[in-house]
């Protein structure tokens, strides 16, 4: 053990640092964290994650996540050492980001408008539990397991307990999950049950459902797996690592996720902001982060009321006055896309931080387009929800507006496989969408 790694408030004018060991995920004065490496990773382990992905014997090989174990070693471990890194890190037997890679999609980028060969799409849904959750969920329960935590509380739209339950019951541990009463697709909810987590149902949305059991897990000494948690974060960077090795570590013009509570953008900025501190990249992506129509406050306060990190100075009055507009006219975030129907996005100040130090952009699609976008994928051979229809959706609009040229390189994240099999099946009931291949007698 030594001490490369730390926590450390985002929040410059606090700026408290924690041991790597703290049980508080978050800053004291209720601050996002960030871990922190003080070290400078050579560049020679470039070499090192390609050979890895001949795992010889290795789970931690073979996994996605734990590839680049040097990268995110906060367990500070002798990260050669195959005992140590068994009884330190926490893994689907190797299968987490295990299948992610970018690839090529010719009908999506007829679709968009761009050159087949400069669009990439990664399709994260190909993770063991569904969705992009599992990067960042086996960094957060090494975490739990590194604490002696015993109790895993999440709120989440679905994906998220279905993660965190998989990963739980693997390690033996106990689970409870937060949920908006009714809102979340059957084919989920059916996984946090399968997986034996208990499930706590909050009347309301998710943003009630996060501030429950926020409050349950200080009470009740649970610890939080949602995307504040910064080991999440550090997890959740392996799916740009994953995305530039495969582009021989020649960083791509753009970096496309749908935003919902805005942890991937988060840890997209983080990742990209370290590998060209330490020189592994020579240029830093834009990021876009693609709201739904129905759910957009990150749209509404970048663009509609110039909200920005601002060097760690952020105008936290605007946030707090748009919640409380929301709240005075009774808006709910209302999407069919239920993995961005998020109104607080709880990573908001990282968000805005990645997004300065990437020069990015926030666009917003509508349900409709949405749809079309997670249709042409499927069409493609590829599976992905409603949600991370936002991305082809986004990049063909940012295409449109002429912010993303033709002939840029662009990765977009497929967040999550699909679901909720009504959506494909009205989709394509109904002659009048786009992709629709109506059944016939
Ligand atoms: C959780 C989730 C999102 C939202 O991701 P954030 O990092 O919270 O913005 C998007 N798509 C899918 C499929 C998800 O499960
Ligand atoms: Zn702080």
């Amino acid at each position: 053990m030594n001490d490369n790694a730390y926590l450390k408030c985002i929040d410059p004018s606090c700026g408290l640092e924690y041991p790597i060991s703290s049980k508080n995920i978050e800053c004291e004065r209720g601050h996002l964290l960030d871990v922190k490496y003080k070290k400078t990773p050579s560049t020679d382990l470039k070499e090192l994650f390609y050979a890895r992905r001949n795992p010889q014997g290795s789970i931690f090989n073979e996994s996605g996540v734990w590839r680049f174990r040097e990268l995110i070693n906060f367990c500070q471990i002798d990260t050669t050492n195959q005992e140590e890194c068994s009884k330190y890190l926490v893994s689907l037997d190797g299968a987490e980001g295990r299948q992610s890679k970018p690839y090529q999609m010719s009908k999506v980028a007829n679709f968009i408008g761009m050159n087949h060969d400069s669009l990439w799409l990664q399709p994260e849904g190909y993770n063991p539990s569904g969705s992009f959750k599992d990067n960042g969920m086996s960094t957060a329960i090494t975490h739990a397991k590194m604490i002696n935590a015993r109790k895993i509380i999440c709120a989440s739209t679905g994906n998220t307990s279905a993660a965190a339950a998989m990963f739980t019951a693997n390690e033996n541990m106990e689970c409870d999950v937060y949920i908006p009463a009714g809102q979340i697709a059957p084919g989920k909810l059916s996984q946090a049950y399968q997986f034996g987590a208990q499930i706590i149902q909050v009347q309301g949305n998710f943003d009630d459902a996060l501030a429950k059991s926020l409050k349950d897990a200080k009470e009740r000494d649970g610890y939080t797996v949602n995307s504040i948690n910064p080991f999440r974060i550090e997890g959740q960077k392996t799916i740009p690592y994953r995305a530039i090795e495969y582009l021989n570590w020649q960083a791509p013009d753009w970096i496309v996720y749908p935003g919902g509570a805005l942890g991937n953008i988060s840890s997209c900025g983080k990742a990209l902001m370290e590998l060209y501190e330490w020189g592994w990249i020579k240029k830093i992506p834009r990021i876009a982060a693609i709201n739904a129509d129905g759910a957009s406050t990150l749209y509404d306060l970048y663009n509609g009321s110039n909200l920005r990190w601002n060097k760690g100075k952020p105008d936290t009055e605007i946030i707090k006055q748009y919640y409380h507009d929301l709240d005075k006219k009774g808006i709910r975030p209302k999407t069919k896309a239920t993995a961005i129907q998020i109104g607080r996005p709880a990573n908001i100040l990282k968000g805005l931080r990645s997004l300065e130090l990437t020069n990015g952009v926030v666009e917003k699609v509508s349900d409709s387009e949405m749809l079309d976008g997670m249709s042409i994928v499927g069409l493609n051979g590829f599976d992905c929800e409603m949600a991370s229809g936002a991305t082809p959706a986004g990049i063909k609009k940012l295409i449109e507006k002429e912010i993303i040229k033709k002939d840029d390189v662009v990765v977009g994240i497929l967040t999550g496989r699909q679901k909720d099999s009504s959506l494909p099946v009205d989709y394509h009931n109904n002659p009048a969408n786009r992709f629709a291949i109506p059944p016939r007698d």
